[in-house]
């Protein structure tokens, strides 16, 4: 039996970054850049107002207060997306809103606040002039051209991970795609001969193929295309058959057959068609897990062969498959995060490997408290949906006793837990 960490170095080893290409750009979320971003224009494009007001030169607004107000004609009125023709000169003022473009010749904005309009509005007289109520300083509620983007400057890195700001910054440069590393092709294969698909009647004796929605769910939540192959029975030739499909997969998953069973054929089809890179790992659940190279076509691509258990299949690919699919996507952040909790449960390890319970993660007072969810069999999924956290006992630790701080390793990270 190898450690956690030692599979996880070996499961990466085989995986590089894929190829870079270009991507929609609302698709591109949770994607990496994958070349430089320069930008060929200036945001804003041209000097403007960042209030609604009067642009002003600020000299004519001298001497201005409540009580004795500069009174300005005002030769204009311009909108946002507008340009105007008019000019402010030393005793003139133009109408102006937010995001409308500076008039030539004025230097600053007076807000609307700091006139006396609403006074003038409620006296029904027309706004061909406008009293200044405090003087202002030249450069005041002016936005300058390219303060936020100069034309020509580097805007995002190759490297960066796209988030809604990301694209928002790529939008306002106009980009329609945007170049990024490629999402991985993930083949999910489920085995056994319990097994059928959802939305078809249940047989006595037969079990709903779960683990290839949930594992299928966390590929797409993890940044993977998943490639859903279906349902082997448990012999060689339905597995080698449905494997096939999975030639343009950059990763094959399959759930089951990894065990010591008689019909456990995942580990014989591997033995047949590839390389074996390990078998168990120390840990719990999920100890029987497979890794290693399957020949499909002429293509050698990385395996996994998660345990069939739903709860063990979850949590073994977020432990391996979920880096494998950060490092193809070339994205440096593979660790789940992890807070330290006081246990409110007693937990047994009675076997020095490491466990990974189900809690329930809750704020109290400054403090994070986890508690156990439910019955901790593999087989009972539920208990993933009620957890948002896995408790993690070290191999060497015998038991948690409550009361004892832990590292969890939150399955959701929720900053209002
Ligand atoms: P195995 O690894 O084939 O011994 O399976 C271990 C347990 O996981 C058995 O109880 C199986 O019925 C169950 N199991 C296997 N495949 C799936 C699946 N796709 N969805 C839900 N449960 C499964
Ligand atoms: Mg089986």
């Amino acid at each position: 039996m190898i450690s956690v960490e030692e599979a996880l170095e070996k499961v990466l080893s085989h995986f590089d970054v894929l190829e870079a290409e270009d991507e929609e750009l609302l698709d591109s979320l949770g994607q990496v850049i994958a070349e430089d971003i320069h930008s060929t224009i200036n945001i804003p494009g041209m000097d403007n107002s960042a209030m609604d007001g009067y642009a002003v030169q600020a000299q004519s607004t001298v001497g201005a207060t409540r009580s004795s107000p500069n009174v300005l004609r005002v030769t204009g009125e311009v909108a946002a997306g507008y340009l105007t023709k008019e000019e402010v000169m030393s005793g003139t003022a133009i109408r102006i809103m937010t995001g409308a473009p500076i008039p030539k010749g004025a230097d600053a904005v007076v807000q609307f606040e700091d006139t006396d309009e609403e006074i003038r509005k409620a006296q029904n007289e027309p706004l061909t002039e406008i009293g200044v109520l405090r003087e202002v300083e030249k450069g005041l509620n002016i936005r300058r051209a390219g303060e936020d983007i100069y034309s020509g400057s580097l805007v995002l890195r190759k490297g960066t991970v796209i988030r809604p700001q990301e694209v928002g910054v790529l939008a306002s440069l106009g980009q329609q795609v945007v170049s990024v590393i490629r999402r991985p092709l993930v083949a999910i294969l489920a085995t056994g001969d319990e097994l059928v698909d959802v939305g078809t009647p249940l047989p006595l004796g037969k079990i709903y193929t779960s683990n290839t929605y949930s594992l299928a769910a966390q590929v797409t939540r993890y940044g993977g295309i998943p490639q859903i192959l279906g349902i082997a029975r448990d012999n060689v030739q339905a597995l080698e058959e449905k494997l096939k499909e999975a030639r343009d997969a950059d990763l094959i998953i399959t759930s089951a057959g990894v065990s010591m069973g008689d019909y456990d054929v995942v580990k014989d089809v591997l033995a047949k068609h590839g390389e074996v890179t390990f078998w168990t790992v120390r840990m719990k659940p999920g100890k029987p897990l497979a890794f290693g190279q399957l020949r499909v076509g002429k293509r050698m691509i990385p395996h996994l062969g998660l345990p069939g258990n739903p709860v063990s299949s979850m949590i073994t690919f977020e432990q391996f498959a979920r880096p494998a699919i950060l490092k193809m996507l070339g994205r440096k952040d593979f660790e789940k995060a992890t807070i330290h909790a006081k246990s409110e449960s007693h937990v047994k390890n009675t076997d020095g490997r490491r466990i990974f319970a189900r809690v329930l993660v809750s704020k109290q007072e400054r403090e994070y408290h986890a508690r156990l969810v439910g019955p901790q069999g593999s087989g009972i999924l539920t208990s993933m949906a009620q957890a948002n956290g896995l408790m993690i006992v070290p191999e060497d630790v015998p038991a948690v006793s409550v009361g004892d701080t832990v590292v969890v390793q939150m399955l959701d990270w929720n900053v209002d837990i």
